[in-house]
């Protein structure tokens, strides 16, 4: 007999498999199986994603690691943080020109390089 923990196919839960018998008026023809957690019924028992079946291969370490986002120079100094506009406290960090809140990483078309700050007369 297969295992009762599966991780559902359709939910992603960790979960169980509900058995229940199927039947054509009152003879038994076969058994339904659902998931515990959402109630996806499982066309068959092989499509049933028991856990014990191996199939931890879907979750691998690549699905967990997102890749870096690597930006070109160009677009990295249009970014917030090096921006007149921005303006950073242990609380926010916002946009002085457009009085809202922004991310450092965040591309705006009203950039304006910070150094114009020191330079300014
Ligand atoms: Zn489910």
């Amino acid at each position: 007999m297969s295992g009762i923990e599966i991780i559902c196919t359709e939910c992603g839960a960790d979960a169980l498999v509900r058995r229940e018998p199927e039947y054509d008026g009152f003879k038994k023809v076969g058994e339904l199986f659902f998931c515990s957690a959402c109630g996806f019924l499982y066309a068959s028992e092989d499509d049933v994603p028991f856990k014990t079946t191996n199939k931890t291969e879907i979750f691998t370490d690549a699905d967990k690691i997102k890749p870096v986002t690597i930006f070109k120079d160009e677009e990295l100094h249009k970014n917030c943080r090096y921006c007149n506009h921005y303006v950073f406290n242990p609380f926010a960090q916002r946009c002085d020109l457009h009085a809202k809140f922004v991310e450092a990483t965040d591309m705006c078309d009203d950039f304006e390089k910070k150094e114009d700050l020191l330079s300014r007369h």
